[in-house]
Parts: C-alpha cells; sequence; structure tokens
C-alpha cells in the first residue's frame, strides 16, 4: 500500500505542479472555483470504492448504509438552497445532468430552442455534433446585434415560428440576467417546458444575489463547481411531476453506478452554501467583476479598442470585446497568461474573426472572490488587466507579472496542504 509519490512519482509531480500554478497565479476562468478543504477530504475519501446504483433507499447493491445518509443530505440541502420540490444530485457533469433533463422531458426527434451557441449558448441547448443536436431538432435564439442582449421580443417570435417542445434559458458566457417570468409566459403560450440551465450564477441564486429561475421553470439544471465552489459534477432540480422521470433519465437512462464521493462533495458544498461567509463571498464575487467591467470601459477611451460587450455587467464575469483592438482573443489570452492571470478567450456574438482566435475574452471573479479578495484587490487586478490590454505587444510583463505575484502571495491558497 504505497504513497502515491513513492507508487508513481509522475502523477504525484502532476499534483504538486498543479497546485504551485494554482497559488502562483491569478484564476479568472469564468467557470472555474477552487474547492475548500472539506470538499478536497470528501471527494477524496473511501467512498469512491461504493456501488450504489439506485437511490437512497432503494439501491441495487448491498452494503449502501453510508452513502444513503450522504445522498439524502445532498438531497435535502439541494432542495431547501434553492426552494425545490425535488433535487437529483447523481449528475456526474453538467453535461450529463442536461443530456437527462431532455431525456426526462422530451423524445427523440422533438423540438428544442436555446440560446445559439456562438452568442454564449452551452454546446448541450442545441450544437450540431452534440448530443443534444443530434437527437433533437434545434432553433436558437439570439442577442440584439446593436445592445448584445436577449431580447424577450424576439424570442418569443422565434418560439411562435418554431413551436419548440422545451425552451432553454440559460448561458455559458452572457454578462445580464435573464427574465425567467418572460420565459415562463412564452412557454405557456407555445406550450413548451421551460428549462434553466443555471450552471454558471447558482451560486448568486444560492446567495439570493440573482433572481432564482427555480419557481418559473419545470426543470433546472447546475453545475456544483463554478460559481458554487464545490466538486466537478452536476445536479437537477424540479417540480415534483417532473420527479420520477428526472430520477429514470438519470439512472438508468444515462448513468450507470453514482459517484458517492463526490455526491458526499456535493452535500458539503451545498451545507456552506447556506452560510453567511458564502453569501459575503458572491457578493464579493459581483463586486469584482462590475469594478473589473468599470476599468476596461474607462479604458475604452484610450482608443485601444478595449471594452466591455453590454457595458458591465450583473453576474461573475465580464466578456470583453476585442473587435476593435490589434489583439485578438488568442493574443489577449496568451498576453494575461504571461504575466500570470488565466482567462479564456471567447467569440463575441457577430465574431468578425475565426473560432480559434476569436475577438473577446471570458474574465470571471468567483475563484478571486473565493481566494478572499474584496474591493482594494480587484480594482488592482482590473487595473493589472486594462494595462495589459491597452498596451498589447509593448506591455511590460515583468512589472505586471511582480504585481500578480504580489496579491497572490497576500492571498495563500490551501495553505500547508498535504496532497498525498
Ligand atoms: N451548462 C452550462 C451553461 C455550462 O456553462 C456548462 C459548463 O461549461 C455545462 C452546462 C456543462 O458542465 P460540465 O462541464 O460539468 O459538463
Amino acid at each position: 500500500d504505497q504513497n502515491l509519490s513513492e507508487l508513481d512519482p509522475e502523477i504525484a509531480a502532476v499534483l504538486d505542479g498543479e497546485l504551485a500554478r494554482q497559488q502562483g497565479t491569478l484564476e479568472m476562468i469564468a467557470s472555474e472555483n477552487f474547492v475548500p478543504r472539506a470538499v478536497l477530504q470528501a471527494q477524496g475519501s473511501v467512498l469512491t470504492n461504493k456501488y450504489a446504483e439506485g437511490y437512497p433507499g432503494r439501491r441495487y447493491y448491498g452494503g449502501c448504509e453510508q452513502v444513503d445518509v450522504a445522498e439524502t443530505l445532498a438531497i435535502s440541502r439541494a432542495k431547501e438552497l434553492f426552494g425545490a420540490e425535488h433535487a437529483n444530485v447523481q449528475p456526474h457533469s453538467g453535461a450529463t445532468a442536461n443530456a437527462a433533463v431532455l431525456h426526462a422531458l422530451i423524445n427523440a426527434g422533438d423540438k428544442i430552442l436555446g440560446l445559439e451557441l456562438a452568442h454564449g449558448g452551452h454546446l448541450t441547448h442545441g450544437m450540431k455534433i452534440n448530443f443534444s443536436g443530434k437527437l433533437y431538432q434545434v432553433g436558437a435564439y439570439g442577442v440584439d446585434p446593436e445592445t448584445f442582449l436577449v431580447d424577450m421580443d424576439k424570442v418569443r417570435e422565434k418560439a411562435l415560428e418554431q413551436r419548440p417542445d422545451v425552451i432553454i434559458g440559460g448561458w455559458s458566457a452572457y454578462p445580464r440576467q435573464l427574465d425567467f417570468a418572460a420565459f415562463r409566459s412564452i412557454a405557456d403560450e407555445v406550450g413548451a417546458k421551460l428549462w434553466v440551465d443555471m450552471a454558471h450564477f447558482a451560486g448568486l441564486v444560492a446567495a439570493g444575489l440573482h433572481p432564482s429561475p427555480v419557481a418559473h421553470s419545470d426543470v433546472v439544471s447546475s453545475t456544483v463547481h463554478k460559481t458554487i465552489g464545490g466538486p466537478r459534477s452536476g445536479f437537477i432540480l424540479s417540480r415534483e411531476e417532473y420527479a420520477k422521470k428526472i430520477d429514470s433519465a438519470v439512472f438508468p437512462g444515462q448513468q450507470g453506478g453514482p459517484l458517492m464521493h463526490v455526491i458526499a462533495a456535493k452535500a458539503v458544498s451545498f451545507k456552506i452554501a447556506g452560510t453567511e461567509e458564502f453569501k459575503d463571498r458572491q457578493q464579493r464575487t459581483l463586486d469584482g467583476a462590475r469594478l473589473i467591467a468599470e476599468r476596461l470601459t474607462a479604458a475604452d477611451v484610450t482608443g485601444a479598442g478595449v471594452s466591455v460587450l453590454t457595458g458591465g455587467t450583473d453576474v461573475h464575469l465580464v466578456l470583453v470585446d476585442l473587435r476593435h483592438s490589434d489583439l485578438d482573443g488568442q493574443q489577449a489570452e496568451d498576453l494575461l497568461h504571461s504575466v500570470g492571470i488565466t482567462v479564456n478567450r471567447n467569440a463575441v456574438p457577430f465574431d468578425p474573426r475565426p473560432p480559434r482566435v476569436t475577438s473577446g475574452l471570458r474574465i470571471g471573479t468567483p475563484a478571486l472572490a473565493t481566494r478572499g479578495f474584496g474591493d482594494a484587490e480587484f480594482a488592482e487586478v482590473a487595473d493589472i488587466i486594462a494595462t495589459a490590454l491597452v498596451a498589447g505587444a509593448s506591455a511590460d510583463v515583468e512589472a505586471l507579472r511582480a504585481r500578480v505575484t504580489k496579491l497572490a502571495d497576500a492571498f495563500p491558497l490551501y495553505a500547508g496542504l498535504q496532497q498525498y
């Protein structure tokens, strides 16, 4: 029974290297976060050994008495946190949660209507080579070419024209809030079910800092690892009338044995998400994103062609618009990487550059808020980003990197963590 470092030094080195990378850089990928130590402990536990096909109290394997407790806690905490009638906490990821939602609500060949992938939608909302685009007839609504906002009159027009069976609200890259009540009324008007995918903004909803889609929707899906900051995984909330269909769509419809170590870690995350500290973290997440949007909007007047889509943000991310900059998305991502800030390039709607390079960046604040950043630190990060993007190729990378290191050192991450 060897330790990892003896048994597999190559993989041990990856764990060490990745911990050092996370500690020494500023993580601003909008879909990422840092799980607390308690989540690492639950997830790296002996629960990974257990087969538990089925649901608590009705399993297809013996010996489930302990894992039943974990899953029951995860379910009741998820229901309470979001005020939902039913919760399924077994999806391995956001994508498998979404596959189960469509599996439960409609049949192959039926119609779905979601946000265009190139305008911020997700692969599972109908991308051509994703299961969603292969199994279902796909229609899409986009953002307005002037405002870059989802215009509910246009969504209604599309819905009336296409008569979808399911309308999808939710996004992977959109800096504003959606009008869930308007989605509900459109769904009712055309006889569609409403599914909201809150993967990105679920933490804000849990904290009461973003409108909740739960009361308006037939089904809500989410990930746990983005703003919530839990283990990489998914879950589904629904009205009681869909409970049986959702449960059987997840298992045996989409998955076999649930990942009980991850489900235990989800339970821990949902417990944390009910605390005042969590709410404070989500507030700093929002405030940080707003500060970055303001600083980049101010950079716009320099004539460097660096601005922010929709002129700001109401959520945890900012979409940087580089259509008028000499830097493309790839170059901007690489430049920020060289100063120690990790972001991802992102196509802006109606992007004139090819998808390989894009004209945008998606910058998120959840991970740094978890690290403890407040207004002062986010203002400094905003200044580093704006200075780099405005200067472009002539940026003083060394000086900026020193400012990043100073911030990272001031907010130690996983201090003293023994990974193995
Ligand atoms: N739904 C949305 C809106 C997302 O942004 C994502 C993540 O990228 C997913 C679902 C999929 O989550 P996962 O990567 O866990 O499959």
